[in-house]
C-alpha cells in the first residue's frame, strides 16, 4: 500500500508485513535489535527475521521469580519486560574513554572512536519507551552532555510493542507510562492473535516510520479490528498494579525516618541488582588503568550502583555506609528527588527491579508501607 503523508497514521499488517519491514530497515542500513530466546530468558539481540522473535514463548514474573513458559498461541510479543533493558545498546555498561600510549619522550592521547551503529530497536515497550526518554534527558540536557549517548540516540528507529497483557510485577499505569505509546515511536505495533486471525494494528509516529512503512504490504483495518487491538491494551491496564503517583513524592521525602526503612534493610542485601536491571539509573564510574609494560593506561567508564559502599566515598569519608541509607536513597531518588531534579518520576513502572532482587524487595510494597497509601 502506498501511504501519502498526512493521510490516517494506522494501518494493519500481518506477520509477512512486519518482516517485509525488517528488510527495509536491513537495506536502509539499520542493524535490527529485538527480542530473542536466550539463556532461558527474553533476550534484546540483533536479530535478522522474525524467526528470530520468540514467537509462542511469555513470561512469568514475580518478586525474585522469572520464568519463560509456551503460549497456547503463537504471538510474537506475549510477554512484558526482559531481564535486561535496552539502555545497554545507548549506554554501555563499560566503555573505554579513551587511551594514552607512551611516544618517546612524549605521549600519545587516543581518542575512542563514535559508535557509529544506526540501530533498530524493535519490540519496545511503553514504560521502556518513557526510559528512553528519561535517559536521554539526563545525557543530552546539562554540561555533563554524553556525545557518545547522542550519536547513538540520533539515529535510532524505534518500532514500540503495546502491552496486551501484564506481567506479574508492572505498574506501568501508575506511572502514566504505558502500557499504551503514545510518543516518541517511529511505529507502534499492537499484536491480535486468536484462533482465526494474526495481524498487528500500527500506528505511525514520524516521518521516518511513514518512509519505512510506505511500500510494505498493508490495510486499512476496520473499525471492528481496530477496536479489538484497543480492547487488549485496556484489558492489560485493568489487569496492572497500582501506586499512587500523585501523592507518593511528598510523602516518601516526608518519611525519611520511618521504621520501615529499618526493616528493609534487614532484607536488603546491597547487591546493586536492582539498579542494574532498572532501564532509567544512570550512575557510572571512571576507571584508570595501566597495562604492565608501563607503556599504555586508559581510562573506562562502567555502570556503577548507589548500593557500593565505595560509591559514597569522598575526601573525609563515606556519607552512607549503611544498606538503610543506600536504599533509602534509592527509592527516593527515584520516586521523590527525581520529580525535584528532572520534573517527573525517575520509575517507569517496569516491575524489574522486583523480578530480579534476590530477596523479592518490592519497590511498590516498600511505598505503601512507608506513604501509608
Ligand atoms: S525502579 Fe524498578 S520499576 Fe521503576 S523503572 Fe527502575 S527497575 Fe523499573
Ligand atoms: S533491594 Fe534487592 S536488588 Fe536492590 S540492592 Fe537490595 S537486595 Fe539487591
Amino acid at each position: 500500500m502506498v501511504l501519502q503523508s498526512g493521510t490516517k497514521r494506522i494501518l494493519k499488517l500481518t506477520p509477512d508485513g512486519l518482516e517485509q519491514i525488517l528488510d527495509v530497515l536491513h537495506k536502509i542500513g539499520f542493524e535490527t535489535i529485538g527480542p530473542t530466546l536466550g539463556n532461558d530468558a527474553i533476550v534484546y539481540e540483533t536479530i535478522g527475521s522474525i524467526d528470530d522473535l520468540p514467537q509462542g514463548w511469555t513470561d512469568k514474573q514475580e518478586p525474585a521469580a522469572y520464568r519463560i513458559i509456551k503460549r497456547n498461541d503463537q504471538a510474537y510479543f506475549g510477554f512484558n519486560a526482559a531481564p535486561q533493558s535496552w539502555k545497554r545498546f545507548l549506554y554501555p555498561p563499560d566503555r573505554t574513554l579513551f587511551r594514552i600510549r607512551r611516544k618517546g619522550k612524549g605521549l600519545e592521547f587516543m581518542e575512542q572512536e563514535e559508535n557509529t551503529a544506526e540501530l533498530a530497536l524493535i519490540g519496545v515497550r511503553p514504560c521502556e519507551l518513557e526510559a528512553i526518554t528519561i535517559q536521554e534527558r539526563v545525557f543530552t540536557s546539562s554540561e555533563q552532555r554524553d556525545d557518545s549517548y547522542l550519536a547513538v540516540r540520533k539515529k535510532l528507529f524505534i518500532i514500540a510493542v503495546n502491552c496486551t497483557s501484564s506481567g506479574g510485577n508492572c505498574f506501568c499505569a501508575s506511572m502514566n507510562t504505558g502500557p499504551h505509546a503514545k510518543e516518541n515511536f517511529d511505529l507502534a505495533l499492537t499484536e491480535v492473535v486468536n484462533a482465526n486471525e494474526h495481524f498487528f494494528i500500527v500506528e505511525i509516529g514520524s516521518e521516518t516510520g511513514l518512509s519505512v512503512i510506505h511500500d510494505v504490504e498493508s490495510a486499512e483495518p476496520t473499525e471492528d479490528e481496530v477496536e479489538t487491538a484497543a480492547g487488549l491494551v485496556r484489558q492489560a491496564e485493568s489487569q496492572i498494579r497500582k501506586l499512587d503517583l500523585d501523592t507518593t513524592p511528598k510523602l516518601l521525602s516526608a518519611n525519611l525516618e520511618h521504621p520501615e526503612w529499618d526493616e528493609v534493610s534487614k532484607r536488603c542485601l546491597a547487591c546493586g541488582n536492582c539498579t542494574m536491571v532498572c532501564p532509567t539509573c544512570f550512575c557510572s564510574t571512571v576507571e584508570d588503568t595501566t597495562d604492565l609494560s608501563g607503556k599504555l593506561a586508559e581510562r573506562r567508564r562502567r555502570w556503577d550502583s548507589c548500593f557500593t559502599l565505595d560509591f559514597a566515598k569522598v575526601a573525609g569519608g563515606n556519607f552512607r555506609t549503611s544498606p538503610r541509607s543506600r536504599y533509602r536513597q534509592w527509592l527516593t531518588h527515584k520516586l521523590s528527588s527525581w520529580v525535584d531534579q528532572f520534573g517527573k518520576s525517575g520509575c517507569v513502572g517496569c516491575g524489574r527491579c522486583i523480578t530480579w532482587c534476590p530477596v523479592g524487595i518490592d519497590i511498590t510494597a516498600e511505598v505503601q508501607k512507608i506513604t501509608g497509601t
